[in-house]
């Protein structure tokens, strides 16, 4: 057993560090989460959902989805040449998503990309390629990974594991809300029907659905605050470390 547990930084620092896996619904806050617990226990955060945007967006841009059919066989032609990472951006102070040597971090973002990622996400060869890097990327510990398969597929040992979920309507409107903040161009029932699509899309692929890990820890923020979430994520991180015994 541990001899001490708390939630100040000082005593995350002095235990040895852990992957924590993120899984949920879309828009459920789970980046948000991520980025907070990130930060305060001075981990790295990946966005595991980007990887998948970025290959949408290379989808689109040549020509592999024509009349939003995905040409599979023109994906996977071009899969190999697909180059993504993740690059602190001085302008931003944030880490910005690249693909094929170009910032892509705001265009990832918006409705069209949204509207095909799942055309790419259900492809075993995708995936098998993104969950590579991702457990590249999460190898040393240390990091907070948020996604749909996280504490399943990508880390099934991760010592934390949230699954977060939400109401639909709250998600909906939370991501209706962040998206007009951004500046990005949408309308409110299109978002609706976007979350609601990748919500089933993502639950009934053959490959790697999203599901909740049997060990994971749900939290339902349809009716609290993000510092409260917060706090709970926290406290959860300090129970599975007092847990497992982890100093
Ligand atoms: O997290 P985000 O909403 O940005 O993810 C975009 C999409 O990428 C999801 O709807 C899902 O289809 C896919 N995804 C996935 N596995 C992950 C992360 C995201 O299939 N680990």
């Amino acid at each position: 057993m541990p001899r001490r547990r708390s939630t100040e930084p000082a005593y995350f620092a002095a235990v040895n560090a852990i992957t924590i896996a993120i899984d949920g619904y879309s828009s459920c806050g789970k980046s948000t989460l991520a980025k907070q617990l990130a930060a305060h226990l001075g981990y790295t955060y990946i966005d595991s959902g980007a990887m998948y945007r970025a290959v949408a967006l290379f989808v689109m841009e040549n020509g592999l989805a024509p009349g939003g059919t995905l040409d599979r066989a023109g994906l996977l032609r071009a899969l190999d040449g697909i180059d993504i990472r993740f690059q602190h951006d001085p302008m931003t102070g944030h880490s910005a998503t690249w693909l094929n040597g170009r910032n892509v971090e705001q265009e990832i973002r918006g409705m069209a990309v949204s509207q095909h990622v799942t055309l790419v996400s259900p492809v075993p060869e995708v995936r098998a390629k993104l969950v590579r890097l991702q457990q590249e990327l999460g190898a040393g510990k240390g990091v907070v990974m948020d996604g749909r398969d996280i504490g399943t597929v990508v880390f099934p040992d991760a010592e934390v594991k949230l699954f977060m979920t939400a109401r639909p309507e709250v998600r909906a409107e939370r991501r209706y809300q962040e998206l007009l903040q951004k500046g990005i161009d949408a309308d409110r029932e299109s978002v609706i029907a976007n979350i609601a699509q990748r919500d089933l899309d993502d639950t009934t692929r053959a490959a790697d659905p999203l599901r909740k890990a049997d060990d994971a820890i749900v939290i339902d923020n349809s009716d609290i605050s993000a510092e409260e979430q917060f706090r709970r994520a926290l406290e959860a991180v300090a129970d599975v470390l007092a847990r497992v015994g982890h100093e």
